[in-house]
């Protein structure tokens, strides 16, 4: 959001953070794990209403949001799902012009870089994505694709019907996921165009991020 405030020159954007710079676990997919609960994680525990959660202690479960530079981007699951068009109608319909199904997809695929080649080969999927936005997309590194190929398999046997990229195909049936991954590396919302936000610290304590401001272009009309 700072980054896309920058884009208009005459304006002087102020990042407040409460947080410090993201250690490297948060760089490695799956080491986010080692985040929650430290300092690193606002560490909010869910309140009690007596429905809900009732077989652990207190009644209260752990809430995990990012407290550092790049936020929950850099602990979240990288799970990246655009959502389904008739979501979008549902907001437009409700009197949110500017939410129309074309100007989400359009913002969406401006902010991305769509990086998986063999993906790309399908024309749908090389027509879908951006390529040339700040948030590098891709599909995660694994060594048990064996193990994730019989999963879609079941998927696709009970009728969950494997498609090459559920995005592509409006989140209706199965695929491997697309991930804010790329290059064995988490895609937070602090790193894009290779480059990054850091901090500093003010004279109260307080943070201030400085940006590695792009040239981004606008997702304005
Ligand atoms: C464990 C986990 C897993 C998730 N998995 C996924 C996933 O797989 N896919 C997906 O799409 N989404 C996922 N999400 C959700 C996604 O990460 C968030 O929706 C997204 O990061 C929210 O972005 P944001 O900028 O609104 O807020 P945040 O990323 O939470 O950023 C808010 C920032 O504001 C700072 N802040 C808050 N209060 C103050 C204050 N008073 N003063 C100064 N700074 C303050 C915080 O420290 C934080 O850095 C997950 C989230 C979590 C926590």
């Amino acid at each position: 959001m700072a980054n896309r405030l920058s884009e208009i020159k005459e304006w002087n954007i102020l990042l407040l953070e409460a947080g410090g710079d993201p250690p490297i676990e948060a760089s490695v997919p799956e080491l986010d794990g080692d985040l929650k609960l430290s300092k690193y994680d606002w560490q909010y525990l869910t309140t009690n209403d007596g429905v809900i959660d009732q077989s652990v202690i207190n009644g209260s479960v752990n809430w995990p949001r990012g407290k550092m530079i790049g936020g929950s981007s850099n602990m979240n699951g990288m799970v990246y799902v655009e959502g389904n068009d008739q979501d979008y109608q549902n907001w437009y319909n409700a009197g949110n012009l500017e939410w129309s199904v074309q100007d989400v997809r359009r913002c969406f695929k401006k902010s991305q870089s769509y990086q998986n080649q063999r993906l790309l080969q399908d024309e749908a999927i090389s027509k879908h994505y951006g390529r040339n936005g700040p948030l590098a997309l891709n599909i995660f590194n694994t060594t048990y694709r064996q193990v994730t190929e019989k999963i879609l398999k079941s998927w696709d046997d009970i009728g969950i019907k494997n498609v090459p990229d559920v995005n592509t195909a409006n989140v209706m049936g199965s695929s491997i996921v697309t991930a804010t991954a790329a290059n064995g590396a988490r895609q937070s919302s602090n790193h894009y165009e290779h480059k990054e936000i850091t901090s500093k610290v003010m004279s109260n304590g307080n943070m201030m991020a400085q940006l590695g401001l792009s040239n981004y272009g606008g997702c304005y009309k």
